[in-house]
């Protein structure tokens, strides 16, 4: 049998290995590793809520009024009034007829691909698609099908042929994220909404990265393009700009039931606490849409083009304008990106160096991720760290 032991010195010769790295304090734009502080570039906290007055004292009075707990699957008996004013509030905001919440984004999306497609349909997924959504895709049973990064005229053709295999009664289902998460880019959106229509599939889009970032009240981007009544079903996180934990997934009434009923990762999990859907509930019905989310999006935005200009100045402009707040830095090499990464950390900032099985072969990175609550003096230092790499 072979060793662990083996196993793992192969992953450490190739530079894959992973480890833990043992924060203090809470999550913020600086945080403590060890007896260190450095400025924090790797959070997905884009609007800096996860540590905010405003979401721990929602989180504070839900703990106050619910309890820690929920005891037990939604099905059972864990189907608590928090649990179901979340999902009437993401409906609404999202505009559809309904929502299902889960514990987590991996979970949602695990659970709705395989809820929806099974033995006999054909998943088509973009090439750049989050773990979750491939986990989803090979749990489900339907044949994958994978088009190259926003290749429309691929794509095209997997849909001719899949919804032929798949037959009248047989379902096609095109997943797609809206921001795509390592590189910040957005998907080919009218291009994947018209051909999907065109072709009679369905389509899911996984808005984990822009959710509370774009479109109106942080809808995301699907709605900032006024193609928000094309998608079927929409996926997301509570645990990225919402500041907390959880996922969901938004779209017909008879979809959700579908979900419902057939997802394990809902069926077979305990709820979750019902604090937490309560402050997620308070923070989509009175953060976002509010005075607070305007202004920290547009901090966001301010933020970016900060980084941007100081790349420009300390003479390493970026190859592309970012579109998102993920900015990558593609080094190659998997031993590259973590000396670069390294070197930043002695600098004091804390950038994660990004490799395979994340994103393909060749193509390890930085993934440097900006929020609303850095602060401009900062941001300019971790653009000179990286320009001197
Ligand atoms: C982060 C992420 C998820 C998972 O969400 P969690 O709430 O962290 O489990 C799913 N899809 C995409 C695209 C993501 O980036």
């Amino acid at each position: 049998m072979r060793s662990f032991e083996s196993e793992l010195d192969s992953l450490k010769a190739s530079a894959l290995h992973r480890s833990l790295r043992p924060l203090k304090g809470p999550q913020h734009c600086q945080i403590l590793s060890g007896t260190r502080e450095l400025r924090n570039f790797s959070s997905n906290d884009y609007l800096g809520l996860a540590a905010s007055d405003v979401v721990r004292a929602m989180l504070a009075d839900a703990v106050e009024k619910y309890g820690a707990g929920s005891g037990a699957s939604r099905l059972v008996c864990g189907d608590l009034e928090p649990h179901r004013m979340l999902e009437s509030q993401l409906a609404k905001l999202k505009g559809t007829d309904a929502a299902i919440a889960f514990s987590s984004g991996y979970a949602a999306a695990v659970g709705t691909v395989s809820a929806l497609v099974r033995k006999g349909d054909v998943v088509i997924l973009d090439k750049l698609c989050h773990a979750s959504l491939i986990d989803g895709a090979r749990l489900s049973g339907a044949t994958v099908r994978v088009f190259p990064h926003n290749h429309l005229e691929k794509l095209e053709r997997l849909l001719d042929s899949s919804v032929a295999s798949a037959g009248p009664e047989g379902r096609v289902l095109v997943v797609a994220e809206s921001v795509y998460s390592m590189d910040g880019d957005w998907a080919d959106l009218f291009g994947i909404v018209r051909l999907t229509q065109a072709a009679g599939a369905l389509l899911l889009l996984d808005e984990a990265h822009a959710f509370g970032v774009f479109g109106k009240n942080g809808r995301g981007l699907a709605d900032k393009f006024g193609l928000a009544r094309k998608v079927d079903f929409h996926l997301g996180t509570f645990s990225k700009a919402v500041g907390l934990s959880g996922g969901y997934v938004c779209g017909s009434k008879a979809g959700m039931d579908i979900i419902l009923n057939r997802a394990r990762s809902f069926i077979y999990s305990t709820a979750p606490p019902p604090a937490i859907a309560a402050a997620a509930h308070d923070v989509i019905t009175r953060v976002f849409p509010g005075a607070m989310g305007e202004r920290r999006r547009a901090d966001l935005w301010n933020n970016v083009s900060i980084f941007t200009k100081a790349m420009a100045e300390a003479g390493a402009p970026l190859l592309h304008e970012p579109t998102s707040a993920i900015i990558p830095v593609i080094l190659g090499e998997n031993d590259r990106a973590l000396a670069a990464a390294a070197k930043l950390e002695e600098a004091g900032v804390l950038v994660p160096a990004i490799r395979y099985p994340t994103v393909p072969q060749g193509q390890a990175r930085l993934r440097i991720t900006l929020s609303a609550i850095h602060e401009e003096k900062d941001i300019v230092a971790l653009a000179r760290a990286v320009a001197k790499i």
